[in-house]
């Protein structure tokens, strides 16, 4: 079979194609294909024969609990809205009300025309929640990390980063030009290793993890790496994407979870999971802010996030710290699915979490495919995740706070039948 190449790891930014490869190019090569587009289907082929090909999948209804995917109503356990606040009321009404009084566009980037009070709300209450000087938001999360990482980082400089990190950090190391190691997922030693013999070779040093992983569920070492960060003089960027809103006292995320709340890091994350809306946000020093603001080309070089989505965003980070409760009830259900699984299905292959992620191991691409189909026939949505978004095929299964007991008890009854 064909090797086909892990997205994570091959670089979008191509530094090739410039005058003196085409010179050389030419001496050796075969004669030019007469369509340049002629390799999309042979490769396409091979994406499908591996049972790698992807496609969308139209949802025909509101965000929820449940929702109706391709004419069927089918129990969610696909989505990243945790606390169920995507369709919320009161973040609808933040977002047409931003609407009427704003319009659609921000019209601009921050610094030229895009700026409005609402971003600056938004920004302090970030700031606010994971009690840090200042924050700065993005139009993504993607885009943060992007920014965060090619700012701060350059050719002179190191980046440790975990094998397993989303994709955005992946390739934001790639973008900023430093030298990049990954070491194996969470693995203390090989990074100290790694530390220890290359640290003293370059200027800064920069060490990236998500804080919950996205495709797994499991939690990074924060106290250990933070200790790391220290005794090398290393920059730490947690991605707190998957944690905010749903781990911590006050849902500060997995900073908060560890005690670690004031200590010198970078947090990065999203307004797109657990607080329902779209954008991005850094959270440090004020320093560190003031100089993105100045150097991060993915905020300075892109329009302000829509009025829309701003106020939706800061509508839910109040919810978020008013209502309490709704962090607790998405927890009884982590347990409540848990403790089902072991008493019913103990032979299940869960992969080790500490978040509403839970996954389930199988085989191969073909069989988690399988699985999906069997489960969304069954009414259920909790997709297979395969190479090269994993390196392992999984079934992925996120919990919400708005799950009721008997979604998760049809989930347990049609997964006794389908294992
Ligand atoms: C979803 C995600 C992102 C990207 O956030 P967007 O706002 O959707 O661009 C970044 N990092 C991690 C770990 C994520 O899970």
């Amino acid at each position: 079979m064909k090797a086909i190449p892990h997205s994570h790891s091959a670089t979008p930014f191509s530094t090739r194609g410039c005058a003196n490869d085409y010179a050389q190019d030419k001496l050796t090569a075969s004669p030019l294909p007469t369509d340049p587009y002629a390799w999309l289907e042979p490769s396409l082929a091979t994406i499908h024969r591996a049972d790698w090909y992807r496609s969308v999948q139209t949802i025909q209804s509101r965000p929820g609990a449940t929702v109706v995917l391709a004419g069927q109503e089918v129990i969610n356990f696909a989505s990243n809205d945790y606390l169920g606040l995507a369709g919320d009321q009161r973040l609808k009404a933040a977002a047409t009300a931003a609407i009427a009084e704003f319009g659609t566009g921000s019209t601009g980037s921050r610094l030229l025309s895009g700026h409005r009070e609402l971003h600056r709300d938004l920004e302090e209450a970030i700031a606010s929640i994971k009690q840090t000087e200042d924050a700065l938001v993005f139009s993504s999360g993607y885009l943060a990390n992007l920014g965060a990482i090619t700012a701060i980082v350059g050719k002179r400089d190191l980046i440790l980063s975990d094998q397993y990190n989303h994709s955005s950090l992946k390739n934001g190391a790639i973008l900023s030009g430093a030298a990049v190691v990954e070491y194996p997922h969470c693995d203390l030693a090989v990074l100290k290793t790694h530390l220890s013999q290359q640290r003293q070779n370059y200027r800064r040093c920069l060490i990236l993890t998500d804080s919950v992983f996205s495709m797994d569920g499991d939690l990074c070492p924060l106290p250990a790496l933070l200790d790391l960060a220290d005794e090398f003089s290393c920059m730490l960027v947690v991605d707190e994407a998957h944690a905010t809103g749903v781990l911590g006292k006050t849902g500060a995320g997995c900073v908060e979870h560890f005690g670690c709340t004031g200590k010198q890091l970078v947090q990065v994350g999203t307004l797109s999971k657990a607080l329902g809306s779209l954008g991005g946000y850094v959270a440090a020093s004020s320093a560190l802010i003031d100089f993105l603001r100045n150097r991060a080309s993915t905020w300075i070089y892109t329009t302000g996030l829509s009025p829309a989505d701003t106020a939706a965003a800061l509508a839910a980070i109040k919810i978020v710290q008013q209502e309490p409760q709704r962090r607790a009830q998405l927890w009884e259900n982590v347990d409540y699915l848990k403790n089902l699984l072991q008493q019913q299905l103990p032979n299940l292959k869960l992969l080790r979490s500490e978040s509403p992620i839970l996954c389930f191991q199988l085989p191969s691409a073909t069989d988690a495919l399988k699985a999906g189909k069997q489960l969304r026939d069954a009414g259920i949505f909790a997709p297979a995740i395969r190479p090269p978004t994993v390196p392992t095929s999984r079934i992925r299964i996120s919990l919400m706070a708005t799950h009721e007991a008997a979604h998760i008890e049809k989930l347990v009854a049609v997964l006794k039948d389908i294992c």
